[in-house]
């Protein structure tokens, strides 16, 4: 069970009432399949339904499967504004340094709200209600994630590099501190703090968002080990991998820390994040479209201990979006693949690890081709939504319909296009 509560209650939710589904196949968090009537409550559980209560609506699940959202848990959501192909063919350092901190530089925070609605609709359809996000302005990426009525941790930087976020690092910390200082355990959107690596973090700017996640009780979200490079630099300058170093300096915050990749990592660094309870988001499309040319080693993390989750990165590190049912098969893949090991990562153990800790609910077209065939006791739907993927049909957070009948709800999916469509004209103008 994580420590970072990504799943309060919402006094709101409180008032709504329960939807029902006839004739449906449920999954429940045991990997358990039920078949029947259903309520979906607004806290986040589900019961069988007599077909006597008071609900909200009742809707025909015939053909539906229902099973707890994708949760993300490791993003960067306004990079939806850089194109799948954004400089294809570079390596992680010419990408960063060619093509990505440029563009970051024309930044605004209108732009990084359409890139974060942008964001928003990707993860409606494709049944996500969480992400773990790491980006500039996060006080424009928050409003549109609740609007949305979805779940993030957004985790703002406390530097002004990159870009120039209005003003020097006092300014940019203080603006931090302000979003913070807003944080409330019956939000369901709460901001964290982004410290980007160590590549591009002194020491005194990783401890001071270390002390500012501390302060406020909050998430401390950071890239680790995710090259060789970054390793071979690390022990060159300090002696010490990137997780030996962090741990030297007193970085980790227990149970409150994320890191994202860890592919290039010692199992002596493992049991220093199981120790202080971190958590890994692994990221497998990421570190394969960037030739890190390594992922994170799962057995290995499972047997020192550390919670695993997955994360998709941004949309032009992975190539992919934020579509999790296409991560979890790369997850599958990649971990077979690497550890010459078919049962490495099972579908079922992916669409665990895809959902861990997930209140919420998305709802599956089991009449898609891609889902079936079914299997004679309803037994291949999770392997058809991870190896096939799926249409999401609805998505239910606290009790509130985001999504319904294919159609998102909450956001205005043609107009974002069109907006997303028209910033990028200017955005990245001039590169390739
Ligand atoms: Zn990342």
């Amino acid at each position: 069970m994580a420590k970072i509560d990504n799943q309060p209650t919402h006094p709101l939710s409180m008032d709504r009432l329960p939807t029902r589904y006839l004739n449906a196949v449920l999954i429940d968090d045991f990997a358990t399949t039920h078949l029947g009537d259903f309520l979906l409550h607004p806290d986040g559980t589900f019961s069988q339904s007599n077909g006597d209560e008071d609900v909200e609506s009742t809707i025909d699940g015939t053909n539906r499967l229902i099973t707890r959202s994708f949760q993300n848990w490791h993003t960067h959501l306004p990079m939806q504004l850089n194109a799948r192909d954004f400089s294809d063919g570079l390596a992680l350092s010419d990408w960063l340094a060619k093509s990505i901190f440029p563009t970051e530089m024309r930044l605004t925070p209108e732009i990084a709200a359409i890139g974060a609605a942008a964001a928003a609709a990707e993860m409606c359809k494709t049944g996500s209600s969480f992400a773990n996000d790491m980006y500039h302005f996060p006080g424009a990426i928050a409003p549109v994630l609740e609007s949305a009525g979805l779940r993030a941790i957004v985790c703002g930087p406390q530097t002004q590099w990159p870009p120039q976020e209005g003003g020097d690092n006092g300014e940019v910390k203080r603006e931090l501190e302000r979003l913070l200082a807003k944080n409330s355990p019956s939000n369901l959107v709460q901001y964290g703090v982004a410290t980007h690596a160590i590549y591009t973090c002194d020491q005194e700017v990783l401890l001071s968002g270390r002390d500012l996640a501390q302060k406020y009780d909050t998430t401390l979200h950071i890239h680790v080990s995710e090259t060789r490079k970054e390793v071979a630099d690390s022990f060159e300058a300090t002696g010490l991998y990137p997780v030996e170093y962090l741990d030297s300096i007193d970085y980790f915050i227990p149970e409150k820390t994320v890191c994202a990749h860890g592919s290039w990592v010692k199992k002596s660094e493992m049991r220093i994040m199981a120790a202080n309870q971190a958590i890994l988001a692994h990221c497998p499309s990421s570190n394969m479209k960037l030739a890190c040319g390594g992922t994170a080693s799962l057995p290995a993390y499972l047997e020192a201990g550390v919670d695993v989750r997955l994360g998709t990165d941004g949309a032009a590190s992975s190539g992919s979006g934020l579509d999790m049912a296409h991560e979890a098969r790369m997850a599958c893949l990649v971990q077979r693949h690497d550890h010459w090991d078919a049962s490495a990562l099972t579908a079922a153990n992916a669409f665990k690890m895809a959902t861990k800790d997930s209140k919420d609910w998305a709802v599956w077209n089991l009449n898609d081709i891609k889902m079936s065939p079914r299997g004679r006791a309803n037994n291949r739907h999770i392997s058809n939504l991870i190896y096939n993927g799926a249409q999401c049909l609805d998505l239910w957070v606290e009790g509130q319909a985001i999504r319904q009948n294919g159609q998102t709800l909450t956001l205005d999916e043609p107009a974002i296009i069109n907006e997303l469509n028209q910033a990028v004209e200017t955005y990245y103008e001039g590169i390739e």
